[in-house]
């Protein structure tokens, strides 16, 4: 007799735990979306009954392989590579490379887990991917970050295309990485064609995909208040990170008329009273983008900017916080200070950078709280604009882009609103995103029988 009881939370959790053994970023991302998924699949018996959540968090394949390569003293270095094959469902796998020093299986199988959701919500044929390795590129000369990348994608390529699996950039990942790893794809199929994104203009690259993601992400913020009565101008905010997340949003929020108060990275924010204008905000580009150098630089430049090594920038007083540089920066102590401190609305930049004591907070506080698979979903929108226009052999002008991206971000604002509005007229958008993702590669399951 097949079952259809439903499990509660925390069993169901204590089974992924038992399955994905010391995997704790996974666990958890799954475990975020259980708690709404489940309730609601306790009124929908057809989702139930095939065991869609449990087959979702079984990932379709998970690839591991060395990736061995010579650095700059003729010493041989070997690495790991992972592509985790999430979910193709509605579209080819799709989803971002990560290169970093704590890059392991847990984590790209959290971001693939999330990606599944994000590419359902912005409605194009995309499924859910994410790879990477635990190369650290940051201390590495261009020779050998170009050898790495060559080794890297002498194993990928097998099992990626255009019609298979498309990856992208991600941290550690930026445009000189994907002409590398597009550059070896190219030779070693001996085809031009779309199986990466995020390439540069010259061999195929979208307009304004660089900026897509922390665009999308105000696009996103400026939805949520609108629909609560309020508006971005006159704001401040917070923004952590100063990668391409991070730079792009405080450009989209200075360009709305918000003070950007801070940026961070690895090893410390700064805090600017004054605010980061456009001309303050071109120096950090090129200090970050092009001399790759450290946050803490700004504050020597800047007068009355101060440099605070080693914290994370949410005791700072504002009315809306963007955590842009990685998983769980945020977590409970900075949640309460946020909230303290009266902010307004919090919205995700990177992927989980809330902890879940974090985000438990925010929703209690009842504050507008934007969740990454919704608020970010911009890049890996326009990435999918991007593969139409590599199929159609087309480049499409910049203030066509932006209007497809406007529209998209305030479709995934109003999806989210649609399944995550309570009867008081609050959105909880963390419920909205999750039943809304869900239900959309659910529905594509159902359709293919048991598999
Ligand atoms: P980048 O590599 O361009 O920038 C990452 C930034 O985060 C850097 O400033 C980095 O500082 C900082 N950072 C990294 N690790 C930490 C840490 N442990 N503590 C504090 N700061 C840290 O990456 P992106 O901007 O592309 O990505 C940022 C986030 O956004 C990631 O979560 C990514 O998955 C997500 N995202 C990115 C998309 C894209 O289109 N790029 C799309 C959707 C989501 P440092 O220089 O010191 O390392």
């Amino acid at each position: 007799m097949p079952t259809d009881d439903i499990p509660d939370l925390d069993a169901f959790l204590d089974g992924v735990r038992q399955r994905n053994s010391g995997e704790e970023e996974f666990v958890q991302a799954v475990g975020e979306v259980a708690a709404d998924v489940l309730p609601f699949i306790a009124d929908h018996a057809q989702y139930r009954q095939a065991q869609i959540l449990r087959r979702m968090t079984e990932p379709d394949r998970v690839i591991s392989f060395r990736v061995c390569w010579e650095d700059d003293n003729g010493d041989i270095q070997v690495e790991r590579g992972w592509r985790v094959q999430n979910n193709n469902a509605i579209g080819p796998y799709k989803g971002g490379l990560r290169f970093s020093g704590n890059v392991t299986q847990s984590v790209l199988k959290f971001l693939a887990f999330e990606q599944t959701f994000k590419n359902a919500l912005t409605g194009l044929p995309m499924g859910g991917g994410k790879g990477g390795s635990n190369f650290d590129p940051k201390s590495r000369s261009a020779a050998e970050i170009m050898r790495f990348c060559q080794s890297f994608m002498t194993e990928l390529y097998r099992h990626i295309g255009p019609d298979v699996d498309v990856p992208a950039g991600d941290i550690g990942v930026g445009s000189r990485e994907i002409g590398y790893l597009f550059g070896q794809y190219k030779r070693i199929s001996g085809r031009w064609e779309g199986a990466l994104t995020g390439k540069a203009l010259a061999y195929g690259g979208s307009r304004l995909r660089t900026e897509a993601t922390g665009f999308g992400v105000v696009h996103f913020l400026r939805e949520m208040l609108e629909n609560a009565g309020e508006e971005l101008e006159g704001k401040t905010a917070i923004v952590s990170g100063s990668g391409n997340v991070a730079l792009h949003a405080a450009r989209k929020l200075i360009a709305c008329g918000v003070k950007v108060l801070t940026l961070s990275d690895s090893d410390g924010f700064v805090h600017d009273p004054d605010g980061i204008d456009e001309e303050k905000l071109d120096w950090v580009m090129t200090l970050k983008l092009d001399r790759r150098g450290r946050i803490s630089e700004y504050a020597d430049e800047f007068g009355g900017a101060e440099y605070h090594a080693g914290k994370a920038p949410w005791h700072v007083a504002c009315d809306l916080a963007l955590p842009c540089a990685t998983q769980n920066e945020l977590d409970e102590d900075g949640a309460r200070a946020l909230l303290d401190n009266g902010v307004m609305a919090v919205v995700e930049g990177a992927n989980m950078p809330s902890t879940r004591a974090a985000s438990d907070r925010f929703r209690k506080a009842g504050i507008l709280f934007g969740p990454a698979k919704a608020a970010n979903a911009g890049g890996v929108a326009v990435s999918g604009l991007e593969i139409t226009q590599n199929a159609q052999r087309m480049f499409w002008e910049r203030d066509k882009l932006d209007d497809m991206l406007t529209a998209l971000m305030k479709d995934i604002h109003d999806k989210c609103r649609a399944d995550g509005e309570g009867e008081d007229g609050r959105v909880d958008y963390v419920r909205g995103a999750n039943i809304a993702g869900f239900r959309k590669v659910a529905d594509a399951m159902l359709d293919f029988g048991v598999m």
